[in-house]
């Protein structure tokens, strides 16, 4: 075979390899993302919270407001009380306080049931912050092992890409630039064994004339149809 094309050859499985180790390395980072994920959800959950508590927060301001109104207003009952000159003044009187008493009686309820409800939402709030506690720990060990992975994968790529490099060197630097102008659009296919006489790129199968040159090896044979380069595969 044709040195230029076994260095071609040898080149192009190098940077396959090298390309690889991409998806590997976002397998790697997938169980950290989950967790950060996990983590941005419980953040939500809490926000949620938070919300539902301040409108339970207004709410008891209005009502300790109304007590207050509802107070006072008893108050000037009992002092009009004192000057009160008619049976029928009196009667519209009591009707008042009555009215006061019961709607102090109504917001004293109200108070007491929004105290319970804003203690639930905070229990919750707590037991999510714990939860976010475990997941900071989770993230902590996982980041220390995508780190170390990430390491292996960067002294990996490193050797590889160093073999390349050696043999690139050694290469006629006309055949590199083709090369890397076919890869640039054909990836990690760029340069195809051909099957049953067809391109292992576009598998369109290519003529006799086109087949017997690849398989003499003598020069890099392009496929007429896409462009790849092509060599017969031996085992
Ligand atoms: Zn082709």
């Amino acid at each position: 075979m044709n040195k230029y094309l076994k260095e071609l050859i040898d080149v192009s499985l190098l940077d396959k390899e090298i390309d690889l180790m991409e998806p590997k390395i976002e397998q790697i980072k997938r169980e950290l993302n989950l967790k950060l994920y996990h983590k941005e959800t419980k953040n939500l959950d809490i926000a949620n919270l938070q919300e539902q508590k301040e409108a339970l927060r207004l709410q008891m301001q209005k009502s300790n407001e109304s007590l207050h109104t509802q107070g006072a207003r008893l108050e000037e009952i009992s002092k009009k009380m004192s000057e009160v000159k008619t049976e029928k003044e009196l009667k519209a009187l009591n009707i008042e306080e009555e009215l006061a008493r019961e709607q102090i009686t109504y917001q004293n309820s109200e108070i007491n049931r929004l105290e319970a409800q804003i203690a639930s939402v905070d229990e919750k709030i707590q037991a999510i912050q714990e939860e976010i506690v475990k997941i900071d720990a989770d993230i902590v060990e996982i980041e220390k092992d995508v780190a170390s992975a990430l390491e292996e994968i960067r002294k990996e790529q490193e050797v590889i890409s160093k073999k390349k490099a050696v043999i690139v060197e050694k290469m006629d630097q006309k055949i590199v630039l083709f090369y890397e102008k076919i890869r640039k659009w054909a990836k990690n296919t760029s340069v195809v064994p051909v099957y049953k006489q067809a391109c292992g790129g576009c598998f369109i199968r290519i003529s006799d004339r086109v087949y017997s040159e690849v398989l003499k090896g003598d020069d890099i044979i392009t496929c007429p149809h896409c462009g790849r380069i092509l060599y017969i595969q031996e085992d």
